[in-house]
Protein backbone atom coordinates (compact mmCIF):
# COMPACT_ATOMS: atom_id res chain seq x y z
CA UNK A 1 0.00 0.00 0.00
CA UNK A 2 1.60 3.27 -1.16
CA UNK A 3 2.19 5.54 2.20
CA UNK A 4 1.67 9.46 2.01
CA UNK A 5 5.31 9.51 3.98
CA UNK A 6 7.61 11.75 2.12
CA UNK A 7 10.86 9.95 0.78
CA UNK A 8 14.37 10.78 0.06
CA UNK A 9 15.66 9.28 -3.09
CA UNK A 10 19.04 8.69 -3.49
CA UNK A 11 20.60 8.25 -7.18
CA UNK A 12 23.80 6.18 -6.54
CA UNK A 13 26.82 5.11 -8.49
CA UNK A 14 26.47 1.54 -8.07
CA UNK A 15 30.65 1.33 -7.93
CA UNK A 16 31.79 0.01 -4.39
CA UNK A 17 33.54 3.37 -3.56
CA UNK A 18 30.26 4.82 -4.41
CA UNK A 19 27.17 3.18 -3.25
CA UNK A 20 28.15 1.64 0.15
CA UNK A 21 28.62 5.10 1.69
CA UNK A 22 25.74 6.92 -0.14
CA UNK A 23 23.66 4.21 1.32
CA UNK A 24 24.89 4.16 4.88
CA UNK A 25 24.60 7.86 4.79
CA UNK A 26 21.02 7.77 3.75
CA UNK A 27 19.93 5.13 6.51
CA UNK A 28 21.16 7.58 9.02
CA UNK A 29 18.12 10.01 8.26
CA UNK A 30 15.87 6.99 8.46
CA UNK A 31 17.15 5.63 11.38
CA UNK A 32 15.89 8.46 13.22
CA UNK A 33 13.21 9.66 11.26
CA UNK A 34 10.33 7.02 13.53
CA UNK A 35 8.69 5.98 10.67
CA UNK A 36 8.32 9.86 9.23
CA UNK A 37 10.29 9.26 6.10
CA UNK A 38 11.33 6.32 3.83
CA UNK A 39 14.63 6.26 1.49
CA UNK A 40 14.23 5.14 -2.27
CA UNK A 41 17.13 4.03 -4.29
CA UNK A 42 16.99 4.73 -7.90
CA UNK A 43 19.39 1.89 -9.82
CA UNK A 44 21.50 2.65 -12.92
CA UNK A 45 22.03 -0.73 -14.58
CA UNK A 46 25.57 -0.65 -14.56
CA UNK A 47 27.57 -3.70 -15.92
CA UNK A 48 29.58 -4.53 -13.23
CA UNK A 49 32.43 -7.60 -12.61
CA UNK A 50 30.62 -10.31 -10.74
CA UNK A 51 31.86 -10.05 -7.48
CA UNK A 52 30.83 -6.43 -7.54
CA UNK A 53 27.19 -7.38 -8.58
CA UNK A 54 27.04 -9.81 -6.15
CA UNK A 55 28.34 -7.22 -3.54
CA UNK A 56 25.98 -4.97 -4.53
CA UNK A 57 22.72 -7.70 -4.29
CA UNK A 58 23.82 -8.69 -0.93
CA UNK A 59 23.31 -5.07 0.42
CA UNK A 60 19.93 -5.24 -1.55
CA UNK A 61 19.19 -8.41 0.20
CA UNK A 62 20.35 -7.20 3.28
CA UNK A 63 18.59 -3.79 3.74
CA UNK A 64 15.14 -5.18 2.23
CA UNK A 65 15.03 -7.53 5.27
CA UNK A 66 15.93 -5.23 7.74
CA UNK A 67 12.69 -3.42 8.60
CA UNK A 68 13.77 -0.36 7.18
CA UNK A 69 11.09 1.37 4.80
CA UNK A 70 13.74 1.72 1.80
CA UNK A 71 12.60 1.24 -1.59
CA UNK A 72 14.65 0.22 -4.36
CA UNK A 73 14.32 1.19 -8.19
CA UNK A 74 15.43 -0.21 -10.75
CA UNK A 75 15.79 2.33 -14.04
CA UNK A 76 15.25 0.74 -17.26
CA UNK A 77 18.43 -0.56 -19.30
CA UNK A 78 20.11 2.31 -21.27
CA UNK A 79 21.81 1.20 -24.85
CA UNK A 80 25.64 1.37 -23.42
CA UNK A 81 27.63 4.55 -25.47
CA UNK A 82 29.96 3.08 -27.99
CA UNK A 83 31.76 6.61 -28.68
CA UNK A 84 33.22 7.44 -24.57
CA UNK A 85 37.00 7.05 -24.19
CA UNK A 86 38.32 6.41 -20.50
CA UNK A 87 36.20 5.16 -17.75
CA UNK A 88 35.14 8.21 -16.48
CA UNK A 89 33.76 10.17 -19.82
CA UNK A 90 32.42 6.44 -20.50
CA UNK A 91 30.36 6.40 -16.83
CA UNK A 92 29.62 10.24 -17.77
CA UNK A 93 27.63 9.59 -21.24
CA UNK A 94 25.81 6.44 -19.33
CA UNK A 95 24.66 8.52 -16.43
CA UNK A 96 23.67 11.25 -18.65
CA UNK A 97 21.24 8.89 -20.81
CA UNK A 98 19.39 8.05 -17.66
CA UNK A 99 17.81 11.38 -17.19
CA UNK A 100 14.65 10.35 -18.31
CA UNK A 101 14.32 7.80 -17.01
CA UNK A 102 14.95 9.35 -13.40
CA UNK A 103 12.38 12.10 -14.79
CA UNK A 104 10.03 9.47 -14.96
CA UNK A 105 10.64 7.67 -11.94
CA UNK A 106 10.54 10.51 -9.64
CA UNK A 107 7.20 11.51 -11.37
CA UNK A 108 5.87 7.84 -10.75
CA UNK A 109 6.19 7.82 -7.01
CA UNK A 110 3.51 7.01 -4.55
CA UNK A 111 5.64 8.80 -2.09
CA UNK A 112 6.08 12.91 -2.11
CA UNK A 113 9.54 13.46 -2.33
CA UNK A 114 11.48 15.18 0.37
CA UNK A 115 14.61 15.95 -1.46
CA UNK A 116 16.65 13.76 -4.43
CA UNK A 117 20.58 13.30 -3.39
CA UNK A 118 22.54 12.01 -5.99
CA UNK A 119 26.38 10.79 -6.47
CA UNK A 120 28.24 13.55 -7.67
CA UNK A 121 28.70 11.69 -11.34
CA UNK A 122 25.57 12.27 -11.50
CA UNK A 123 24.95 16.55 -12.26
CA UNK A 124 24.42 15.63 -15.69
CA UNK A 125 20.07 14.83 -14.00
CA UNK A 126 19.66 18.37 -11.97
CA UNK A 127 18.23 19.50 -14.91
CA UNK A 128 15.72 16.78 -15.50
CA UNK A 129 15.06 16.84 -11.52
CA UNK A 130 14.55 20.29 -11.21
CA UNK A 131 11.98 20.34 -13.75
CA UNK A 132 9.87 18.58 -11.22
CA UNK A 133 10.59 21.37 -8.42
CA UNK A 134 12.46 19.17 -6.31
CA UNK A 135 15.33 20.10 -4.19
CA UNK A 136 18.62 18.20 -5.06
CA UNK A 137 21.94 17.19 -2.47
CA UNK A 138 24.96 16.05 -4.19
CA UNK A 139 27.29 13.22 -2.42
CA UNK A 140 30.93 13.26 -2.59
CA UNK A 141 32.15 10.00 -1.22
CA UNK A 142 35.55 11.75 -1.45
CA UNK A 143 37.80 14.17 1.39
CA UNK A 144 36.39 17.55 1.50
CA UNK A 145 39.84 18.04 0.56
CA UNK A 146 38.94 16.58 -3.10
CA UNK A 147 35.29 18.53 -2.76
CA UNK A 148 37.45 21.86 -2.32
CA UNK A 149 39.58 20.96 -5.23
CA UNK A 150 36.53 19.99 -7.52
CA UNK A 151 34.93 23.57 -6.54
CA UNK A 152 38.15 25.19 -6.78
CA UNK A 153 38.46 23.33 -10.19
CA UNK A 154 36.23 25.79 -12.93
CA UNK A 155 38.26 29.15 -11.46
CA UNK A 156 41.94 27.39 -12.15
CA UNK A 157 40.90 26.10 -15.35
CA UNK A 158 40.68 29.54 -16.57
CA UNK A 159 44.14 31.39 -13.93
CA UNK A 160 46.05 27.75 -16.33
CA UNK A 161 46.34 27.54 -19.54
CA UNK A 162 48.55 24.40 -19.94
CA UNK A 163 47.80 20.79 -18.38
CA UNK A 164 47.71 21.14 -14.60
CA UNK A 165 50.24 18.10 -14.37
CA UNK A 166 52.61 19.96 -16.24
CA UNK A 167 52.85 23.13 -13.67
CA UNK A 168 55.98 23.62 -11.41
CA UNK A 169 55.32 24.07 -8.19
CA UNK A 170 52.02 23.68 -5.91
CA UNK A 171 48.09 24.46 -6.34
CA UNK A 172 46.48 26.84 -3.93
CA UNK A 173 43.44 24.61 -2.33
CA UNK A 174 41.21 26.43 -0.01
CA UNK A 175 42.27 25.17 4.12
CA UNK A 176 45.16 23.14 2.49
CA UNK A 177 48.55 23.60 2.35
CA UNK A 178 50.18 23.98 -1.08
CA UNK A 179 49.17 21.03 -2.86
CA UNK A 180 51.81 19.90 -5.45
CA UNK A 181 50.66 19.70 -9.01
CA UNK A 182 51.84 16.19 -9.23
CA UNK A 183 49.39 15.02 -6.86
CA UNK A 184 46.29 16.48 -8.10
CA UNK A 185 43.60 13.53 -8.95
CA UNK A 186 44.40 11.55 -12.40
CA UNK A 187 41.61 13.61 -14.65
CA UNK A 188 42.56 16.87 -13.68
CA UNK A 189 46.08 15.88 -14.62
CA UNK A 190 45.82 16.86 -18.71
CA UNK A 191 42.67 18.14 -20.05
CA UNK A 192 40.71 15.92 -22.13
CA UNK A 193 37.11 14.94 -21.53
CA UNK A 194 37.57 13.64 -17.80
CA UNK A 195 39.25 16.49 -17.02
CA UNK A 196 36.22 19.06 -18.74
CA UNK A 197 33.69 16.46 -16.65
CA UNK A 198 35.12 17.14 -13.37
CA UNK A 199 34.90 20.91 -14.62
CA UNK A 200 31.03 20.56 -15.58
CA UNK A 201 30.75 18.84 -11.94
CA UNK A 202 32.29 21.92 -10.31
CA UNK A 203 30.34 24.42 -11.69
CA UNK A 204 26.77 22.37 -11.46
CA UNK A 205 27.63 21.61 -7.15
CA UNK A 206 27.18 24.94 -6.78
CA UNK A 207 23.93 24.56 -7.81
CA UNK A 208 22.97 22.12 -5.48
CA UNK A 209 20.83 22.95 -1.69
CA UNK A 210 23.04 21.33 -0.06
CA UNK A 211 26.86 19.13 -0.37
CA UNK A 212 26.84 16.02 1.45
CA UNK A 213 30.53 14.60 2.16
CA UNK A 214 31.94 11.84 3.28
CA UNK A 215 34.66 13.16 5.79
CA UNK A 216 34.77 13.42 9.33
CA UNK A 217 34.47 16.69 11.00
CA UNK A 218 37.62 16.37 13.07
CA UNK A 219 39.87 14.65 10.35
CA UNK A 220 39.41 18.05 7.92
CA UNK A 221 38.63 21.08 10.31
CA UNK A 222 40.36 23.55 8.00
CA UNK A 223 39.06 22.30 4.72
CA UNK A 224 35.83 22.53 5.56
CA UNK A 225 35.63 25.73 7.04
CA UNK A 226 37.79 27.40 3.68
CA UNK A 227 34.90 25.22 2.17
CA UNK A 228 31.80 27.07 4.52
CA UNK A 229 33.60 30.58 4.02
CA UNK A 230 33.21 30.17 0.19
CA UNK A 231 29.99 30.73 -2.00
CA UNK A 232 29.21 26.87 -1.96
CA UNK A 233 26.05 25.22 -0.71
CA UNK A 234 26.26 24.31 2.73
CA UNK A 235 28.59 21.35 3.36
CA UNK A 236 27.36 18.28 5.90
CA UNK A 237 30.21 15.75 7.00
CA UNK A 238 28.36 12.28 7.35
CA UNK A 239 31.48 10.19 7.48
CA UNK A 240 32.18 7.76 8.63
CA UNK A 241 29.77 6.01 6.95
CA UNK A 242 30.78 2.52 6.77
CA UNK A 243 28.25 -0.32 6.23
CA UNK A 244 28.05 -3.20 8.94
CA UNK A 245 30.66 -5.48 8.86
CA UNK A 246 28.78 -8.37 11.37
CA UNK A 247 30.32 -11.74 9.56
CA UNK A 248 28.20 -14.84 10.06
CA UNK A 249 30.56 -16.93 12.70
CA UNK A 250 29.47 -19.98 11.97
CA UNK A 251 30.48 -19.82 8.38
CA UNK A 252 33.33 -17.43 9.07
CA UNK A 253 34.99 -16.44 4.90
CA UNK A 254 38.53 -18.20 4.61
CA UNK A 255 39.98 -14.65 5.37
CA UNK A 256 38.65 -13.84 8.86
CA UNK A 257 38.75 -17.78 9.42
CA UNK A 258 42.89 -17.46 8.75
CA UNK A 259 42.86 -14.19 10.86
CA UNK A 260 41.15 -16.08 13.94
CA UNK A 261 43.78 -18.27 14.09
CA UNK A 262 46.72 -15.16 14.42
CA UNK A 263 47.92 -13.42 17.44
CA UNK A 264 46.48 -9.86 18.06
CA UNK A 265 47.22 -6.93 16.17
CA UNK A 266 50.23 -9.39 14.01
CA UNK A 267 49.45 -9.24 10.28
CA UNK A 268 49.73 -6.67 7.41
CA UNK A 269 46.90 -6.53 5.16
CA UNK A 270 47.83 -5.27 1.48
CA UNK A 271 44.44 -4.68 -0.63
CA UNK A 272 44.29 -1.65 -3.33
CA UNK A 273 40.31 -1.31 -3.71
CA UNK A 274 37.92 -2.75 -6.22
CA UNK A 275 40.22 -1.40 -9.35
CA UNK A 276 43.35 -2.37 -7.93
CA UNK A 277 46.02 -5.35 -6.75
CA UNK A 278 47.01 -6.53 -9.86
CA UNK A 279 50.94 -5.54 -10.65
CA UNK A 280 52.96 -6.47 -13.33
CA UNK A 281 55.29 -9.43 -12.33
CA UNK A 282 58.75 -6.95 -11.47
CA UNK A 283 56.39 -5.63 -8.79
CA UNK A 284 54.75 -8.52 -7.52
CA UNK A 285 58.45 -9.42 -6.70
CA UNK A 286 59.69 -6.81 -5.02
CA UNK A 287 56.31 -6.80 -2.74
CA UNK A 288 57.10 -10.66 -2.39
CA UNK A 289 60.28 -9.80 -1.45
CA UNK A 290 59.50 -7.24 1.14
CA UNK A 291 57.07 -9.30 2.72
CA UNK A 292 59.47 -12.32 3.14
CA UNK A 293 62.47 -9.77 4.75
CA UNK A 294 60.02 -8.16 7.15
CA UNK A 295 59.35 -11.49 8.87
CA UNK A 296 55.60 -9.92 9.67
CA UNK A 297 52.46 -11.97 8.78
CA UNK A 298 50.58 -10.80 6.20
CA UNK A 299 47.50 -10.31 4.18
CA UNK A 300 47.77 -9.69 0.83
CA UNK A 301 45.23 -9.13 -1.66
CA UNK A 302 46.83 -10.14 -5.09
CA UNK A 303 44.88 -9.85 -8.25
CA UNK A 304 45.10 -10.80 -11.70
CA UNK A 305 45.00 -8.50 -14.97
CA UNK A 306 41.83 -6.40 -16.24
CA UNK A 307 40.65 -8.85 -18.51
CA UNK A 308 41.65 -8.24 -22.65
CA UNK A 309 38.91 -6.33 -24.03
CA UNK A 310 37.01 -6.21 -20.85
CA UNK A 311 34.46 -2.72 -20.90
CA UNK A 312 35.24 -2.37 -16.90
CA UNK A 313 38.24 -1.86 -15.13
CA UNK A 314 37.97 -4.23 -13.15
CA UNK A 315 40.83 -6.80 -12.05
CA UNK A 316 40.60 -10.87 -12.67
CA UNK A 317 41.27 -13.14 -10.10
CA UNK A 318 44.48 -13.52 -9.72
CA UNK A 319 46.40 -17.20 -10.55
CA UNK A 320 48.63 -17.02 -7.56
CA UNK A 321 50.90 -20.09 -8.50
CA UNK A 322 51.76 -18.17 -12.14
CA UNK A 323 52.29 -14.77 -10.42
CA UNK A 324 54.29 -15.07 -7.52
CA UNK A 325 58.12 -16.04 -7.48
CA UNK A 326 58.99 -19.96 -6.99
CA UNK A 327 58.86 -21.52 -3.72
CA UNK A 328 57.47 -18.24 -1.99
CA UNK A 329 53.59 -20.11 -0.78
CA UNK A 330 55.71 -22.53 0.41
CA UNK A 331 58.03 -20.69 2.50
CA UNK A 332 55.89 -17.98 3.72
CA UNK A 333 52.85 -20.32 4.42
CA UNK A 334 53.10 -20.44 7.97
CA UNK A 335 52.55 -17.03 8.24
CA UNK A 336 51.06 -15.65 4.55
CA UNK A 337 47.82 -15.80 3.05
CA UNK A 338 47.54 -14.45 -0.83
CA UNK A 339 44.17 -14.05 -1.46
CA UNK A 340 43.04 -13.81 -5.36
CA UNK A 341 39.83 -12.32 -5.21
CA UNK A 342 37.61 -9.50 -3.66
CA UNK A 343 38.08 -10.00 0.18
CA UNK A 344 35.39 -9.08 2.83
CA UNK A 345 37.54 -5.87 3.60
CA UNK A 346 35.42 -4.43 6.27
CA UNK A 347 35.70 -7.61 8.21
CA UNK A 348 39.01 -7.89 7.90
CA UNK A 349 39.97 -4.08 8.77
CA UNK A 350 37.62 -4.90 11.99
CA UNK A 351 39.40 -7.92 12.72
CA UNK A 352 41.54 -7.71 15.84
CA UNK A 353 44.42 -9.71 14.72
CA UNK A 354 44.99 -7.19 11.95
CA UNK A 355 47.70 -4.29 12.95
CA UNK A 356 48.38 -2.40 9.35
CA UNK A 357 47.88 -1.78 6.27
CA UNK A 358 49.32 -1.15 3.25
CA UNK A 359 46.65 0.75 0.95
CA UNK A 360 46.17 2.61 -2.32
CA UNK A 361 44.60 4.77 -0.10
CA UNK A 362 40.59 4.98 -1.63
CA UNK A 363 38.83 7.48 0.68
CA UNK A 364 36.39 4.33 1.91
CA UNK A 365 39.47 2.47 2.91
CA UNK A 366 41.13 5.04 4.44
CA UNK A 367 38.13 5.67 6.73
CA UNK A 368 37.73 2.10 7.44
CA UNK A 369 41.67 1.81 8.68
CA UNK A 370 41.55 4.90 10.48
CA UNK A 371 37.81 4.21 12.22
CA UNK A 372 39.28 0.47 13.44
CA UNK A 373 42.57 1.92 14.65
CA UNK A 374 44.86 -0.02 12.17
CA UNK A 375 48.16 2.19 10.81
CA UNK A 376 47.92 3.08 7.40
CA UNK A 377 51.10 3.25 4.91
CA UNK A 378 49.66 4.69 2.02
CA UNK A 379 50.78 3.50 -1.54
CA UNK A 380 48.37 5.17 -3.98
CA UNK A 381 47.83 4.26 -7.22
CA UNK A 382 45.70 6.70 -9.03
CA UNK A 383 42.50 9.08 -9.22
CA UNK A 384 42.18 10.87 -5.78
CA UNK A 385 44.79 8.60 -3.86
CA UNK A 386 47.96 10.68 -4.47
CA UNK A 387 46.26 13.74 -3.04
CA UNK A 388 44.96 10.97 0.16
CA UNK A 389 48.58 9.97 0.49
CA UNK A 390 49.48 13.12 1.07
CA UNK A 391 46.79 14.49 3.17
CA UNK A 392 47.25 11.25 5.66
CA UNK A 393 51.53 11.81 5.61
CA UNK A 394 51.45 15.32 5.57
CA UNK A 395 48.74 17.49 6.50
CA UNK A 396 47.07 14.91 9.37
CA UNK A 397 50.01 12.87 10.27
CA UNK A 398 48.61 9.48 10.80
CA UNK A 399 49.98 7.48 7.94
CA UNK A 400 53.85 5.98 7.59
CA UNK A 401 55.38 7.86 4.64
CA UNK A 402 56.74 5.17 1.37
CA UNK A 403 58.46 6.11 -1.69
CA UNK A 404 56.44 5.91 -4.85
CA UNK A 405 57.45 6.33 -8.44
CA UNK A 406 54.28 7.71 -9.93
CA UNK A 407 56.30 8.29 -13.10
CA UNK A 408 57.35 4.42 -12.72
CA UNK A 409 53.76 3.31 -12.87
CA UNK A 410 53.92 3.96 -8.74
CA UNK A 411 56.37 1.48 -8.16
CA UNK A 412 57.71 0.87 -4.74
CA UNK A 413 61.14 -1.05 -4.68
CA UNK A 414 61.35 -3.92 -2.08
CA UNK A 415 63.56 -2.46 0.21
CA UNK A 416 60.85 0.83 0.98
CA UNK A 417 57.84 -1.67 1.21
CA UNK A 418 59.74 -3.28 3.52
CA UNK A 419 61.25 -0.36 5.63
CA UNK A 420 57.29 0.82 5.51
CA UNK A 421 56.14 -2.43 6.86
CA UNK A 422 58.41 -2.17 9.67
CA UNK A 423 57.29 1.28 10.43
CA UNK A 424 53.85 0.41 10.92
CA UNK A 425 54.55 -1.07 13.82
CA UNK A 426 56.59 0.96 15.39
CA UNK A 427 53.77 3.60 14.88
CA UNK A 428 51.12 1.27 16.20
CA UNK A 429 53.78 0.43 19.43
CA UNK A 430 54.09 4.42 19.87
CA UNK A 431 50.10 4.27 20.39
CA UNK A 432 50.12 1.16 22.53
CA UNK A 433 50.74 -1.48 21.02
CA UNK A 434 48.10 -4.30 21.35
CA UNK A 435 45.94 -1.77 23.60
CA UNK A 436 46.45 0.95 20.67
CA UNK A 437 43.69 -1.58 18.55
CA UNK A 438 40.80 -0.66 20.31
CA UNK A 439 37.05 -0.88 18.74
CA UNK A 440 35.71 2.84 18.17
CA UNK A 441 34.62 4.48 21.07
CA UNK A 442 33.03 7.69 19.25
CA UNK A 443 29.62 7.30 17.54
CA UNK A 444 29.90 7.93 13.90
CA UNK A 445 28.00 11.21 12.52
CA UNK A 446 24.46 10.97 13.20
CA UNK A 447 23.24 13.37 10.28
CA UNK A 448 21.12 15.04 12.38
CA UNK A 449 22.12 18.97 10.28
CA UNK A 450 21.47 17.57 6.84
CA UNK A 451 18.18 15.82 8.03
CA UNK A 452 17.28 19.26 9.81
CA UNK A 453 17.96 20.88 6.31
CA UNK A 454 15.66 18.48 4.24
CA UNK A 455 12.91 18.98 6.88
CA UNK A 456 13.06 22.58 6.45
CA UNK A 457 12.41 22.51 2.80
CA UNK A 458 10.34 19.85 2.99
CA UNK A 459 8.25 21.76 5.40
N1 LIG B 1 36.80 -3.67 -1.02
C1 LIG B 1 36.50 -4.92 -0.57
N2 LIG B 1 37.25 -5.96 -1.02
C2 LIG B 1 38.28 -5.83 -1.91
C3 LIG B 1 38.58 -4.52 -2.35
C4 LIG B 1 37.83 -3.46 -1.89
O1 LIG B 1 35.58 -5.11 0.24
O2 LIG B 1 38.92 -6.84 -2.27
C5 LIG B 1 35.96 -2.53 -0.54
C6 LIG B 1 36.68 -1.67 0.48
O3 LIG B 1 36.45 -2.14 1.79
C7 LIG B 1 36.05 -0.30 0.24
C8 LIG B 1 35.67 -0.33 -1.25
O4 LIG B 1 35.63 -1.70 -1.63
O5 LIG B 1 34.88 -0.15 1.01
C9 LIG B 1 36.69 0.36 -2.11
O6 LIG B 1 36.55 1.73 -1.97
P1 LIG B 1 37.83 2.67 -1.89
O7 LIG B 1 37.30 4.07 -1.84
O8 LIG B 1 38.72 2.27 -0.79
O9 LIG B 1 38.60 2.39 -3.24
P2 LIG B 1 38.15 2.31 -4.79
O10 LIG B 1 37.69 0.93 -5.03
O11 LIG B 1 37.08 3.34 -4.97
O12 LIG B 1 39.42 2.61 -5.50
Amino acid sequence: MASAAPTIVLVPLCVPGHLPSLFEAGKRLLGTSGGAMSLTVLFMQMTMEANLMSDVADLIRREAGSGLDIRFHHLPAVELPTDSHGTENFIMHFIQLHAPHVKAALSGLASPVAAVVVDYFCTTLFDAIRELALPVYVYVPCSAAILAIILRLPALDEEVAGDLGDMEGAVEVPGMPPVPAALLPTPLLKKGPNYAWTVYHGRRIMEAVGIIVHTVDELEPPVLAAIADGRSPTVYPIGPALSSVKAPREQPHRCVAWLDAQPPASVVLLCFGSMGGSFPAPQVSEIADALERSGHRFLWVLRGPVPAGARSPYPSDANVDELLPEGFLERTKDRGLVWPTWAPQKAIIAHAAVGGFVTHCGWNSVLESMWHGVPLAPWPQHADQHLNAFQLVSVAGVAVAMEVDRKRGNFVEAAELERAVRSLWAASRRRGGRRGRRPPRRRPCSGAPWRRAVRRTWR
